[in-house]
C-alpha cells in the first residue's frame, strides 16, 4: 500500500532497520521505520488524506509518525482485502522518516540535519546490523540494499560501528551495542571495542534523561541481566558514576522485580508515581543496597522520578531497622512500615528472601496493614469526644489493639473504647 502510493508519486522507499535485522534474523518485529527519499511528511499526510487515521510530523527532522490503531480494522479488511488477518498483523503506527544525514557540531552535541540519500541516511545509524534497507516502490520492490556490510555482520554475529568516531558522537551507543549484542548473542567486533574502550570516559557527559532511557531499555529486555553483567565487565556502568556498578548477587531479586509474577496478595499497583512498577522496582532492587548516599548520587546522576528518590531514601533508613523489627509486636511493626511506600517494602522483601525478615514484611503488607478498627472519627465525634489530636491516639489504641490479639471483635472494640 505504501510503496504503492510512493510509486504513484516516484518517491523511492525503504523499510529500514530493526524490521530488516529482525526479519532476515528470524524474529518476529513490529518495528516499521519507512525512509523516503524525499518528503516523508508529504506521503504520510497523503495517507492520512486517503485512508484516514492520525499524523503527527517533526518539520524540523523531517519525519512524520502515522497513526492507524483506530483504522487498522477498515485497513485490513477494505483496503488490505486480507479477511483473515488480525488486527495485531499490524503496528499501532507507522514511522516515515525523510532520508537524512546528520552532523556533529561537537561530541555528544544533538546532530543538525540535512536531506540526503538512502545511502547517507544509513550511514548516520549506530551499527552495520541496522543499515540493511528493503525497497518497497515498483519494480524494486523486495530489493536489499546494503551498502554498509549489514548482511555479513548479520551472518557473523557481528555488533560493528560504522565509523572510528561514532561513540564520540553518540556515547550512548556503547550502551545499544551491548544491548544487542546480548538480545541475539552476538559478539561486539574486535575494533569496536576497542573504540568503546577510548570513548567510555564520555558517558560522563551525557545526560542523565538520555542515559535512564538507554538503561531502561536494557532492563526492558527479555533478559535483561546478561546486558548488566556485561556492562560492568566493560566498565561502562562506573564510567556514568563511579557509584553505578552491577552485583550479580542481585541478579535474583532483579528478575524477581521484572520478570517473575509479582505476589498477588500483596496488590502492588500497576505504576508508581506514574511509572511502571517493574522499572520502579528494578532501581529500588539496584540501588537500595547501596549506602544512602551513593543511592542519592545516583538517583541525581540518572535524575530518577521524585517519589523513586524519596522511596530510595526512605528505604536507606528502614533498612538498619529491619533486624530490630523481628522480635517486635506487629503493632510496632506496622507504626514502623506505615509510611514506608509499598514498592519500597516489596523490594525489601525481595532482597530479603532467604531471612525471616522478607516473613515480617510480607505479614505487614498482606495482613496488617489492612487492620483497622471498626471505629473511626463519625463514631467517636458521636461519643463526644471532641475532635483533635485525641481521635489519632485512641483510633491508633485501637488499631494496635487489634494487631496485637488483645481484642477479636467488634464487641471488644467497643468495650475497650468505653473504658
Ligand atoms: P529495537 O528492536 O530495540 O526497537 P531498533 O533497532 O528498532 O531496536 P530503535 O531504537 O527503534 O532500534 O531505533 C530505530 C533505528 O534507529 C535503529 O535501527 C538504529 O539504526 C537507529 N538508531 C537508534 N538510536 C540510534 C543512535 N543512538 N545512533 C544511531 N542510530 C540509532
Amino acid at each position: 500500500l505504501i510503496a504503492d502510493r510512493a510509486h504513484r508519486r516516484r518517491l523511492p522507499v525503504y523499510v529500514v532497520g530493526g524490521f530488516v535485522r529482525d526479519l532476515l534474523l528470524n524474529r518476529p518485529s513490529q518495528d516499521f521505520d519507512i525512509v523516503v527519499e524525499g518528503d516523508a511528511i508529504a506521503l504520510a499526510r497523503a495517507l492520512e488524506r486517503e485512508l484516514g487515521g492520525r499524523v503527527t510530523s517533526h518539520s524540523r527532522f523531517g519525519t512524520a509518525k502515522w497513526h492507524i490503531a483506530e483504522i487498522r480494522a477498515s485497513l485490513l479488511k477494505n483496503t488490505l482485502r486480507l479477511d483473515n488477518a488480525d488486527l495485531s498483523d499490524l503496528p499501532e503506527y507507522l514511522d516515515f522518516i525523510s532520508a537524512r544525514t546528520e552532523f556533529y557540531d561537537y561530541p555528544t552535541a544533538l546532530p543538525t540535519v540535512e536531506r540526503s540519500s538512502i545511502k547517507l541516511d544509513l550511514h548516520r545509524r549506530d551499527f552495520t546490523i541496522n543499515t540493511l534497507a528493503l525497497r518497497l516502490d515498483g519494480r524494486h520492490y523486495g530489493d536489499l540494499y546494503d551498502y554498509w556490510g549489514g548482511y555479513a555482520d548479520l551472518q557473523r554475529g557481528l555488533i560493528r560501528v560504522l565509523h572510528s568516531l561514532s561513540f564520540v558522537d553518540d556515547p550512548t551507543r556503547m550502551l545499544r551495542a551491548v544491548r544487542f549484542e546480548q538480545r541475539f548473542g552476538f559478539q561486539i567486533e574486535d575494533r569496536t571495542l576497542q573504540l568503546m574502550h577510548e570513548a567510555r570516559d564520555l558517558l560522563r557527559q551525557v545526560s542523565g534523561d538520555r542515559l535512564r532511557h538507554e538503561l531502561e531499555l536494557i532492563l526492558a529486555e527479555e533478559d535483561p541481566l546478561p546486558a548488566l553483567q556485561r556492562l560492568e565487565e566493560l566498565q561502562l556502568l562506573e564510567s556514568i558514576h563511579p557509584d553505578l556498578h552491577w552485583n550479580p548477587q542481585l541478579n535474583d531479586p532483579m528478575h524477581a522485580a521484572l520478570k517473575a509474577p509479582l505476589e498477588s496478595a500483596w496488590n502492588l499497583p500497576e505504576t508508581w508515581g506514574g511509572a511502571p512498577i517493574r522499572r520502579m522496582l528494578a532501581y529500588l532492587v539496584w540501588f537500595l543496597p547501596l549506602p544512602a548516599e551513593k543511592s542519592a548520587n545516583l538517583a541525581q546522576r540518572l535524575r530518577l522520578p521524585h517519589h523513586l528518590r524519596e522511596g530510595l531514601k526512605i528505604g536507606a533508613e528502614l533498612i538498619p531497622d529491619l533486624p530490630g523489627l523481628l522480635d517486635c509486636a506487629p503493632s510496632r511493626i506496622v507504626a514502623r512500615l506505615d509510611g514506608v511506600p509499598l514498592p519500597v517494602i516489596y523490594a525489601l522483601f525481595l532482597l530479603n528472601r532467604t531471612s525471616e525478615i522478607a516473613e515480617v514484611l510480607s505479614t505487614y503488607a498482606t495482613r496488617w496493614r489492612h487492620i483497622h478498627p471498626v471505629t473511626d472519627g463519625h463514631t467517636l465525634r458521636a461519643m463526644g469526644v471532641s475532635p483533635g489530636p485525641a481521635y489519632r491516639r485512641i483510633l491508633w489504641a485501637l488499631r494496635a489493639a487489634w494487631l496485637d490479639g488483645e481484642i477479636h471483635s467488634p464487641e471488644e472494640e467497643r468495650r475497650l473504647l468505653e473504658q
